[in-house]
């Protein structure tokens, strides 16, 4: 039984609350932000299904002599009972104008549309398009509840939990990237911030999502790699880098200072990984547009090396080995770890690792985590330069 009475403890109990209030209020991070991901490109017909559909329409208000809208006038029409709504780009949508706009939200009061027998989280965003007979279809979504979908798509859902949070840090971070590079551009014309395809992620549907998912996206909510300017990057990941990450410059020209290639023996450990291709001669001259040329002989060093040279009988020619992917095609060559050889008019390529190579290696990270690293190791292999830090969403101790 206490010794207080009552009234006094919860008396004492509130004035230490208080005092803990007054000097330590709890940490603020900032809210969870909103992504906008173009999930439907050029449609001529967009039907969607939900529970009391809403759309929010943006006619053109005033169109100048260049036909571009000046101010658009939003008219809500909420359809009570409705479950299926029909948009029709080219018939229904009969104002003038030259470029891309924005003309409706669709919302349902469920929260959860159905678009192509998938079912979204959140809001979708009609973009007209400037063809005047299609439209951009644009999932308007809280960036946590995409990083979960995204994890079902770009990664297997049921893979060690270690590895999933190590691949929502990294997706977080593109995608952060990519929103931030839009704030910048600060275009009118921009309705997105990137797109749900091999370009940038993939973003998935509410059936992408399950417990693995959810729980690697909470336990690291807010979470992204930082580079030593404390500012974001483009962080890349790919499915196995085939021995060796590359950096950034190696694959696309594009320099990202931060990068570190790193040596990667643990998507190796089974033979999946290694592909090979026999092409023809004649095939494989005119992939590399030079059918009329005599090939002589290939240098090529190893699968590790960036550049390979042809010799011809009239002069040499040395390619970059992603300008060679490139002309192949990414199925053919399904990495930039490969080696050519030339023997009896035939052409051998040999290669390991699906993907680009450059930054997070998936394979890699699923082995790493298998061997009991945590997402935070697994992120410091295959990016040594770069911080894991948390900047929005609940402190820890609310967790
Ligand atoms: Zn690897």
């Amino acid at each position: 039984m206490s010794q207080f009475p009552l009234p006094q403890i919860n008396r004492l109990l509130f004035s230490l609350m208080a005092f803990v209030a007054l000097f330590f209020p709890p940490f603020s991070y900032g809210a969870i932000p909103k992504i906008e991901v173009l999930i439907g490109k050029s449609i001529p017909q967009i039907v969607i299904k939900g529970e009391n559909l809403t759309k929010t329409y943006f006619a053109p208000h005033q169109i100048n002599s260049e036909h571009e809208v000046s101010s658009p006038k939003k008219e809500s029409k909420t359809y009570p009972g409705k479950n299926t709504l029909v948009l029709n780009c080219e018939t229904s949508l009969k104002e003038k104008w030259s470029k891309g706009i924005l003309v409706a939200e669709l919302s349902s009061t469920s929260g959860v549309i159905e678009w192509k027998n998938e079912i979204f989280k959140g809001d979708l965003n009609v973009i007209r398009q400037p063809d005047k007979k299609s439209c951009h279809l644009v999932q308007a979504l809280s960036l946590e509840h995409y990083i979960s979908t995204l994890l079902g798509k770009e990664m297997n859902r049921n893979w060690p939990i270690e590895a999933l949070k190590a691949q929502a840090v990294a997706a977080r971070s593109y995608a952060l990237h990519k929103m931030r590079l839009r704030k910048q551009k600060n275009s009118d014309q921009t309705y997105y911030d990137l797109e749900s395809s091999e370009k940038d992620q993939v973003n998935g549907s509410l059936s992408d999502i399950n417990s693995n998912t959810i729980k690697a996206t909470s336990l690291t909510e807010g979470e992204v790699l930082l580079n030593d300017q404390k500012k974001l990057d483009p962080v890349f990941y790919h499915a196995q880098c085939g021995g060796k990450t590359l950096l950034p410059q190696d694959v696309w020209h594009e320099k990202v200072a931060n990068y570190k290639k790193v040596k990667c023996s643990f998507c190796q450990t089974t033979t999946e990984g290694i592909w090979k291709r026999d092409l023809s001669l004649p095939f494989f001259l005119g992939a590399i547009k030079q059918k009329s040329r005599k090939l002589v002989k290939i240098d090529d060093k190893s699968k590790y090396s960036e550049k390979l040279r042809l010799y011809f009988s009239d002069g040499m020619l040395e390619m970059e080995k992603e300008e060679f992917r490139r002309l192949f095609g990414k199925s053919l060559i399904r990495s930039n770890r490969f080696s050519v050889t030339f023997n009896h008019q035939r052409i051998f390529i040999q290669g390991q690792g699906l993907g680009h190579g450059v930054g997070l290696c998936q394979l890699g990270a699923l082995d790493l985590a298998k061997k009991g690293l945590n997402y935070k190791q697994i992120l410091k292999y295959y990016y040594p330069s770069y911080e894991l830090s948390k900047i929005y969403g609940k402190s820890f101790d609310q967790m």
